[in-house]
Parts: structure tokens; sequence; C-alpha cells
């Protein structure tokens, strides 16, 4: 007999699998994930920093209420960041510092002789920075098994392998497809499918938002000399690099944005070159081998910030999806307001001060 949920969540990375353990307290949960190991995707894949300017003004107060929730379980390491930028653009540094003047992230500007100190080895014409000392390396694997584990015992049922690949409407039920994995019947249906958000939306018949996947590239450099375990997580002001130590080693990436299908995204060896090249002009450091690379997709509706809620047009529909390159930083309080959202729980200390309307589908409605 084809079983019946009360919510069929779709997508088992960070996303899916921290709002189904949100949700399991309150409803009964079957979490679909199309491979056969969950978090294979953009989870997976990720640099791992926790960084509160990241994503922009509009998404730190879901990384500023994460952070306490993150740094109880001890999945936070302190690292730092420093947005480093040239003389010639002072501009751009005005210009980040006023874009973020009220959103309640820390920051601070520093001088270049602060900077030497920072960064061993900085190229003289790096003269400006702006630093956000809360930055921190986060346990991405750890969070994700934290999640993973709640919605075991929350009694959510895990299907791998489970690719939705049909959807019905049945009355007030869906009816999933899963292929050989099965079918289900489910009141309300999760799209947490990360880069392919629209194709599940899809399969239900509701109007793709325009979620569009676009690869990011990191490589794990070895270099001479080896970077200091505190060396802070180093941005270029105009998005051109960021790099960070990991165990002796460099993690370095060269903010590609390419836009993609939704795919087992792979490196490209010329996003790996440039990412070098560009290394080399920030630091006097010898890139002694290329040791890894990857690549994932980071998925962005068309204004760059998440969605979270109903569908206002089909019922029972319910997106959780475009959450970019912050997806990992903002999950503890984006999984507990979704699952407020979608079951019409009040805020709570961990939301009270996020707005939901921001990231509401109701602002892609045609008007
Ligand atoms: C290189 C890189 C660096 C990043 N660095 C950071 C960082 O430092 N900090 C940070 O916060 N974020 C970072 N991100 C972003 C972060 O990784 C993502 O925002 C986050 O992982 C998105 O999670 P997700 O669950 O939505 O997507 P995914 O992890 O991709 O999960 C979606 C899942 O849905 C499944 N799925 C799709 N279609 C179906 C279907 N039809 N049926 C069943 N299952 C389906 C897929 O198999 C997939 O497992 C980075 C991303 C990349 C690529």
């Amino acid at each position: 007999m084809t079983q019946t949920y009360d919510v069929a969540v779709i997508g088992a990375g960070m996303a899916g699998a921290s709002l189904a353990a949100e949700l399991a307290p309150h409803a009964s949960v079957l979490l679909a994930e199309g491979e056969a190991t969950p978090g294979y995707h953009a989870t997976g894949r990720s640099a791992a920093f926790w960084e509160e300017c990241y994503g922009g003004p509009e998404v730190v107060p879901l990384t500023l209420a994460s952070g306490p929730f993150l740094r109880e379980l001890g999945l936070l390491s302190p690292r730092g960041a420093l947005y480093v930028a040239r003389a010639r653009e002072e501009a751009d540094v005005e210009a980040f510092v006023a874009r973020f003047a009220d959103s309640g992230a820390h920051i601070e500007r520093l001088a270049r002789p602060a900077l030497e100190q920072r960064i061993p080895g900085l190229r003289p014409e790096w003269t400006l920075a702006i630093a956000e000392p809360a930055c921190a390396d986060i346990d991405v694997a750890g969070l994700h098994q934290h999640y993973l584990a709640q919605a075991r015992r929350g009694a959510v049922e895990l299907r791998t392998s489970a690719r939705l690949e049909a959807v019905e409407r049945e009355g007030e039920h869906w009816r999933l497809s899963f292929g050989r994995a099965g079918e289900a019947r489910a009141r309300v249906l999760v799209d947490a499918a990360g880069a392919w958000a629209d194709e599940v939306a899809g399969l239900a018949g509701a109007r793709p938002l325009g979620i569009t996947p676009h690869r990011r590239t990191v490589s794990q450099l070895r270099v001479d000399p080896v970077p200091p375990a505190d060396l802070p997580l180093v941005l270029d002001i105009s998005g051109q690099f960021y790099f960070k130590p990991e165990h002796g080693r460099l993690w370095l990436s060269p903010q590609d944005e390419t836009p993609s299908e939704a795919c087992d995204a792979a490196p490209e060896e010329l996003d790996v070159a440039i990412a070098v090249d560009r290394f080399e002009r920030v630091v006097d450091w010898r890139v002694e081998a290329v040791e890894r690379k990857w690549a994932g997709l980071r998925s962005f509706a068309p204004d760059r910030l998440p969605v979270y809620g109903f569908d206002t047009a089909r019922a029972g529909f319910f997106w959780f999806a475009g959450q970019g390159g912050f997806g990992i930083q903002t999950a503890p309080a984006a999984a507990r307001l979704g699952a407020q959202v979608l079951l019409g729980l009040p805020k709570d200390a961990m939301t009270g001060s996020i707005d939901a309307a921001t990231y509401a589908p109701a602002r892609f409605a045609a008007g």
C-alpha cells in the first residue's frame, strides 16, 4: 500500500535534511534523496565558512540567527575574514561599509600595517581591508549529520536513491513516483532540490521561479610557505578570489559563477588556472601543486535571495530553495523559519528578528 505522509521533502542536502529535522516533532515526514548518499551535491562541496556578510545585507539576519546554534553545537571554529583591496578600490571599500552599515554584521576597516601581520607575504599594492572578526570555519559534515540524526530520531523516513520522477495531484494529496524506489502520498510537497528546484516545481505543475545553478570551483594547493593555521579567510573586495588555510594546505576559489544546467558539476582547468594567477598577484608565495579540485552548483533565485514558503498558485507546494552560496551558514535559522511557516507556528527566539516576507515566494507572484 502507498504510504501517506504529512510532508514529503525532496532533496536531502543541507536544506532538506535540516527542514525535515525541524518538521519531525510536528508531522510525519518522508525525506527523499535521488542520490545514494545525502550531501553528494552542493552540500558536500562547500568551502565551509560562516561569514556574516556573505550573501548580502538581506541574508545577514539568517546568518546571525544561526550563529549561536552552530556555536553551541561546537560546529564553528574561529577564523576571521579580511576583504582586501588596492588603493584604486577605495570606493568599493566605502560602498561595502555603507552597504552593511545597518545590517548587524560586525565589520571594521584595517590599514596596511595590520594587514601585513595577518597575511605574511602580502604584495605591497594591497593596502586596504575590511575585517570581519566573527567569521568562522563550519563543520559542514557535522551539521548535516546532526540534522540527519535528529530527523531519524524524529521518525523521518529517509529514502535514498529515490529520485522524484512524476507527481500527480489526488484530491488533497500529492502522489509521488520515485521509479524503482516506489511511491508515496503527501499533503505537502517541499522542494529542497537545490539545483533541480525549478525542475521539481515543473513536475508538480508549479511555475518555475528561475532558480539558476551557477558553478563554483575550489582547489586545494600545496604552497610555500605553508599557510599559517591562523590565516584569516582572505576575500577580494571585487569578488575575484578567496582563500583560506586547511590543514597545512590552501583552499582557493576564483569566485567563479558560471551559469550551468543542473548536473554533477566538475571543475574546469581554466577556472583553476585563473584562480592560481589571481592568487599569485596577492601574496609572494609559491604554488607547488594543485592537489585536489572540485566544483559545485550554487543556485540563485533572480533576486539572489532564498525562497522559503508556499507557492502562491499551486496549493500544497512549498519552496525551500535558492540557498546560493550561504546555504550552510544559514541552515539552522532557515530550517526553523521554514518549519514555522509551513506549519503555521509562531516565531521563536531564533527566528524572532527575521522577516519571513523577505524570502516568501509571493515576491515573484505576477502583480
Ligand atoms: C564550491 C562551493 C562553496 C560553497 N561554500 C559555502 C560556504 O562556505 N558557506 C555556505 O554557507 N555555503 C557555501 N556554499 C553553498 C552551499 O553549499 C549551498 O547553499 C547548500 O549546500 C545548498 O543545499 P541544498 O540542500 O539546497 O542543495 P544540495 O546539497 O545540492 O541538495 C539538493 C539535493 O536534492 C537532490 N535532488 C534533486 N532533484 C531531486 C529529485 N527529483 N528527487 C530526489 N532528490 C533530488 C539532489 O540529489 C541533492 O542531493 C558553497 C557551495 C559551493 C558549490
